[in-house]
């Protein structure tokens, strides 16, 4: 499986029995699946939105935002405990302003799910911590 490391965004290929072996990235070291949140900017989105075979989780969010701020902590905590099915990123529409129109993203926060640059689901509003696990479960 590819799968981008959260740190550098290096492509790595894991075999499917080292996946459960806290895999490293080969470019910087860092593990692979540690439940890290990902900053997604235009500089690093192909590598975890396309190439990465692990799906992606958008959370897109702006500061201003009172749903997405109380929401954050939440995705932080379940990023952490499904480390090895997803990777978990965070998009910022105040300066990403090209991504976030490319997906037509009309209000925040909106989580998304992508796998190899397909769209699997998306949701608007936020969602207790439990309903945000359970829809994970539900389109893994
Ligand atoms: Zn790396």
């Amino acid at each position: 499986m590819l799968i981008s490391c959260p740190n550098c965004a290096g492509l790595n290929r894991v075999a499917d029995t080292a996946m459960s072996q806290q895999p490293k990235c080969g470019h910087c070291q860092a593990p692979l699946l540690s439940g890290q949140v990902v900053t997604l900017t235009a500089q690093n989105f192909t590598r975890h939105a396309n190439q990465s075979q692990l799906p992606l989780v958008i959370d897109f969010w702006a500061d201003w935002c009172g749903p997405c701020k109380s929401f954050a902590p939440t995705f932080s905590a379940i990023a952490q405990t499904m480390a090895g099915r997803f990777r978990f990123g965070k998009l910022d529409t105040q300066t990403q302003v090209e991504i976030a129109s490319q997906f037509g993203i009309r209000s925040i926060p909106t989580l998304m799910i992508i796998k190899e640059g397909q769209i699997v689901v998306q949701q608007a509003g936020a969602m207790s911590g439990q309903d945000f696990q359970h829809w994970l479960n539900a389109h893994a």
